[in-house]
């Protein structure tokens, strides 16, 4: 919705993964000026469109919409982002159908590594309600012990300090650098900030950070890029049950 670059950005990639995938995308970019009238009636529209399996509106949405209705309205088992309540209630208690793009892509980088989370300290910086918070939940269901830090965490240094994996997830140009990082930690780094030179960074100062870690992710290349196979991937599987269920 609206013209914001960096949403045409990561829809044009999530178009593109569909395409090579073999999945069909519909997009609306609906102008700036939508009511909430409008686009709920589309949600509404796309609900019971048979030949829709997935639905996904790209935040952020412009400021005169209601955020929470649109998540809400979408059906939770169309909800291939699972930012509904009932699918973010289910990953709470281990039985989730879809999985949060980013925290799964993360899950998906450690494990296809041959990282054990069990019994490990994990330190997740950031609680949003997309990546922090859901990323904590998946590690401590993998059997981590888990931390999260956020704005308000007293010493942050020395927490991260502790971890044997790192997850940035802040929204902070460089903010964990390579003196924050046990030797041998594993670093994934979700974070994508445009400098004002246009450079993309993430969350952590690779560099430094690199000298350290066993494992890290670049940015860019890391971790967006798995957010979108997973993205295919709950699209897939929601296929998978709307045909089952037929
Ligand atoms: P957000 O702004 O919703 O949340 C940021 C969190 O960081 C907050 O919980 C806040 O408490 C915490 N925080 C802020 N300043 C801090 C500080 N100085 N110390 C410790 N914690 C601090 O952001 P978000 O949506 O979770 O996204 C975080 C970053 O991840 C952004 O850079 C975003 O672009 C990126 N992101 C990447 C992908 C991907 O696919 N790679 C997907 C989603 C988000």
């Amino acid at each position: 919705m609206g013209d914001d670059p960096a949403s045409r950005i990561y829809v044009n990639n999530k178009k593109k993964a569909c395409e090579y995938c073999g999945i069909r995308s519909f997009e609306y970019a609906l102008p700036g000026d939508t009511t909430q009238e409008e686009l709920m009636d589309l949600i509404e529209k796309l609900n019971g469109d048979d030949s829709v399996d997935g639905i996904l509106c790209q935040l952020p949405i412009p400021k005169h919409l209601d955020e929470k209705a649109v998540i809400n309205a979408i059906r939770p088992d169309k909800d291939v982002d699972a930012f509904h309540p009932a699918n973010v209630g289910k990953i709470m208690i281990g039985d989730y159908d879809f999985l949060p793009c980013t925290p799964a892509g993360v899950m998906e980088l450690i494990r296809e590594s041959g990282i054990d989370i069990a019994g490990k300290e994990c330190v997740v910086i950031g609680r949003s309600n997309i990546v922090g918070k859901p990323m904590a939940m998946l590690l401590l269901h993998a059997h981590g012990t888990v931390t999260i830090c956020h704005s308000k965490t007293k010493d942050l240094a020395e927490t991260v300090r502790r971890a044997d994996i790192v997850v940035a997830a802040v929204g902070v140009p460089e903010l964990i650098t390579g003196d924050m990082i046990k030797e041998g930690a594993v670093v994934i780094d979700v974070g994508m900030n445009r400098l004002p030179d246009k450079k993309l960074v993430g969350d952590v100062a690779f560099e430094s950070a690199a000298k350290k870690a066993s494992a890290i992710t670049p940015v860019p290349g890391g971790v967006g890029p798995m957010t979108i196979a997973m993205l295919m991937k709950n699209t897939v599987k929601a296929a998978l049950v709307h045909h089952e269920n037929k």
